[in-house]
């Protein structure tokens, strides 16, 4: 067991605001990466951790993404790492990342900060071929990005040793929790060198996480940059209630929204894939520019929608919470919520997409009867009431619009029908006495063409699921669409000990 070091992070803070990157004893390749960056002035955190990296301190960074702190621990590492050589199928370093798109990103950061060292690296995510992976590791690579899952998957095959892991990267790890990714971790840890350097970084600190940064960091340096629960003052923040929470209020309900927005563009986040994928597809049919993201869909169409997104080509991302944090996407114009999370910490990350910088964000969140729980918690959390706003005709709109063809008894007859002509489907089968039955023999017997269900995306449209056999991590499901969890047990939590 090691002690934390609870006590610098004010002092140490004012002082790192006042220093430039030349004061931080970053080598000349790494500052002249940096400055054709185009950054200027260290951020706090990198200001903070950076010296004390390159001394070879344990960091425990709580920070979320937009903070500065993948430069924070990628720039003392191409300088620690300068010094050494590879050795086959032993990473020198390992940082390890809860989902493929910020693996990704951190080894753009490598490449763009790295550009005058010749650094070796491999990326162990889902969607890439072991075979590639595998050929890069027997050559030996100075940085190892991995996804947990991915990478026991390889430790298990033999095609790796962690026994030359100098310096280990947590990255993100709430969301790690949050993904039941806590046992692999752990397992991770204990895979690598006592001795090795642990540079760690969470948003929050639930006790999870506390319990494994006392476990597996030696006296680190503790940075907190700002409060996980903290939103920001340029963004405005307000709920619309609906009268409902039938999907197809909601659905005309975010048009209205939207309608009567300036959106330049915006991120609407739901809670479920599923969701994610009827959102984006009805918005589309109602002439809007939106594309759904979410981790089921393949790797290359996310990060093509995302290139889209960012360059301005698409104006609506219509994302999930685990496929949306911790993305490097420009500053949003708007934030819509579908409905509340879940987590009220995700409501602080989502609403965090927009009024980055000091410039204007607004963000509207949907809310039925049945999310008052889920608001209150992120009142709680934030520590004020959200406004609650009026757009003009949501309520009209989303109940009066044509699309919806009558909202929810349109819906209850039209499944009374369809109940009645399965039943005289099998009459017919069954019984053979058509002649007796006046209505059957005249019913057509496929289904008619379902009105109400216009805008639900139809099953040939669904994306593809993978042919390949399922990998580690893609056969956990994503935390939003498994059913309650406990903290800390991932996927193995005993039933009677899952919340209800
Ligand atoms: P991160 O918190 O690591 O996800 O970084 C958020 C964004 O800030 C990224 O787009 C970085 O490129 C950018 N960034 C990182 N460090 C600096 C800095 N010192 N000055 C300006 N931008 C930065």
């Amino acid at each position: 067991m090691t002690s934390e070091n609870p006590a610098p992070v004010g002092a140490e803070q004012t002082q790192a605001q006042t220093k430039t990157f030349n004061d931080l004893g970053l080598s000349p390749d790494t500052l002249r990466a940096v400055h054709e960056s185009g950054y200027t002035t260290p951020t706090p955190i990198q200001a903070a951790a950076i010296p004390e990296v390159l001394k070879g301190r344990d960091v425990l960074g709580i920070a979320q993404t937009g903070t500065g702190k993948t430069a924070s621990f990628t720039l003392p590492m191409i300088d620690i790492l300068a010094a050494g050589r590879t050795r086959a199928r032993m990473p020198r370093t390992l940082i390890l990342e809860p989902t493929r798109e910020l693996a990704a990103q951190v080894a753009e950061s490598f490449d763009k900060y790295g550009k005058y060292q010749k650094l070796t690296k491999a990326l162990l995510i889902g969607g890439v071929s072991f075979a590639d992976q595998d050929a890069l590791l027997a050559r030996g690579v100075d940085v190892l990005i991995a996804t947990p899952g991915r990478l026991l998957d390889h430790f298990e095959r033999g095609k790796l040793l962690l026994t030359g892991v100098q310096v280990m990267v947590v990255d993100e790890a709430d969301r790690m929790l949050d993904m039941g990714f806590i046992p692999d971790i752990e397992r991770i840890f204990k895979l690598t060198p006592f001795t090795r350097q642990t540079l760690f970084f969470s948003a929050t600190m639930p006790p999870e996480i506390t319990r494994l940064t006392q476990a597996f960091l030696h006296n680190p340096l503790r940075v907190e940059v700002s409060k996980p629960a903290t939103t920001a003052s340029t963004i405005t923040q307000r709920v619309v209630m609906l009268p409902g929470g039938d999907p197809r209020t909601r659905r005309a309900a975010l048009r209205a929204v939207i309608d009567a927005s300036d959106v330049k563009n915006g991120i609407v986040f739901c809670n479920r894939k599923t969701d994610v994928d009827v959102v984006a597809l009805s918005l589309k049919r109602h002439g809007y520019d939106a594309a759904p993201i979410h981790g089921d869909l393949d790797q290359s169409l996310r990060t093509k929608t995302l290139d889209r997104f960012r360059s301005g080509d698409l104006k609506i991302l219509v994302a999930s919470d685990v496929a949306a944090r911790g993305l490097d996407v420009p500053d949003v114009s708007h934030v819509f919520n579908y409905e509340p999370p879940r987590t009220p910490d995700d409501y602080v990350h989502r609403i965090g997409r927009t009024g980055r910088a000091g410039r204007q964000g607004a963000s509207f969140t949907l809310a039925g009867p049945g999310d008052k729980k889920s608001l209150d918690a992120i009142e709680k959390l934030i520590g004020k009431p959200i406004e609650k706003a009026t757009i003009e005709g949501v309520p009209e709109a989303a109940i009066g619009d044509p699309s919806d063809r009558g909202g929810r008894g349109r819906r209850a007859e039209e499944l009374k029908r369809e109940h009645s002509r399965r039943l005289s489907e099998k009459k017919q089968k069954y019984m053979k006495r058509d002649e007796e039955r006046p209505t059957a023999s005249t019913e057509p017997l496929q289904p008619k063409p379902r009105e109400g269900k216009r805008d639900e995306p139809r099953r040939e449209q669904r994306p593809a699921k993978r042919a390949e056999a399922p990998r580690r991590e893609d056969r956990r499901p994503a935390r939003e669409d498994r059913g309650p969890s406990v903290q800390g047990f991932g996927d193995n939590a005993p039933a009677f000990l899952r919340k209800k």
